[in-house]
């Protein structure tokens, strides 16, 4: 169960590793918090009449669009984006907005679903959302206190029956380290770095809190679903400029690079080692014993 704040986020973070598994059996769940109602339109292309004024239904057409790439499953939350506050000091949120919404609130909602659904891993954002938009902030808070509180029959006793999810993640999309390999492969070519702007920001972060590979605990092997990423990004059109940084890139520079994707291991109830290469390191093998175990006892 892959939980995000918006429409878009399933397609920029950790995306070719849910397309990964979804094209390995596994079941994968992707949890839109939000109906991204106050996104801006970002891709010049899109900004046309008719487009804004009706958003949250074009951001449903393009979430399908997006899971189908993926193919993945994919379900709404149902609670409204907070929008990304600009100004100094930054206006006050919406009423109504998802990070105004109270936390018991928010975490019943995403039990519900957890008990219904029954993921063995999660993911979601770490506890600075990765970037700091209030409903990612949110949705740290909301996937953690679901993660505590989904196994206990104490907790929201009338939201299903209690299922214990064993993993759970924080997605590292941004990672300096990453930046500076494919920087480093233009500055061989004698290229200019097109995503300098980009490395600029996230550098500058890294200064502040350290370059978030450092938090890493275990990296996804997924070139081959890059492209299936690519489509998925592209597939939310007023979202994303296909003539952007997150596309600069060649694919098979990235391939070649950096094939993986990044997670850290916020918590686990099962035993495994670091560094992990699988989000289900440690369950797999819990599995395999217990049937042999029962095997043995036949
Ligand atoms: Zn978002």
């Amino acid at each position: 169960m892959a939980v995000h704040a918006h429409p878009d986020d399933e397609s920029s973070k950790g995306a070719a590793t849910t397309a990964k598994y979804a094209a390995e059996g596994d079941d994968v769940l992707v949890v839109t918090l939000t109906g991204g109602e106050r996104g801006s339109i970002l891709n010049p292309a899109m900004d046309i009449p008719g487009v804004l004024d009706r958003i949250e239904e074009v951001r449903r057409e393009e979430m399908a669009e997006a899971a189908k790439a993926l193919g993945v499953r994919q379900h709404w939350l149902g609670f409204r984006d907070s929008g990304l506050p600009e100004g100094d000091p930054p206006p006050p949120l919406p009423e109504g907005s998802f990070a105004l919404v109270p936390l018991d609130e928010a975490t019943e909602a995403l039990v519900r679903l957890v008990r219904e659904f029954r993921p063995h891993v999660m993911t979601t954002y770490d506890e600075n959302g990765g970037y700091p938009h209030p409903d990612h902030i949110m949705c740290h808070k909301v996937s953690v206190a679901a993660f505590e509180a989904a196994g206990d029959p104490e907790r929201f006793p009338d939201a299903g029956e209690p299922w214990t999810p064993l993993k759970l993640y924080y997605d590292h999309g941004f990672s300096l380290q990453r930046l500076l390999t494919f920087a480093d492969e233009y500055e061989k070519i004698g290229d200019p770095f097109p995503m300098q702007e980009f490395l600029d920001r996230i550098r500058a972060a890294a200064a502040e809190r350290g370059d978030i590979m450092t938090r890493v605990t275990t990296q996804i092997e997924c070139a081959k679903y890059f492209p299936q990423r690519d489509d998925a990004l592209r597939a939310h059109a007023t979202q994303i400029d296909p003539n952007g940084a997150f596309f600069a890139i060649p694919l098979e520079m990235q391939q070649r690079l950096w094939p993986t994707e990044e997670f850290e291991l916020a918590r686990t109830r099962v035993r495994t080692e670091i560094p992990e290469h699988d989000l289900f390191a440690g369950i797999r093998e819990a599995d395999e014993t217990a049937t042999t175990a029962v095997e043995d006892e036949s």
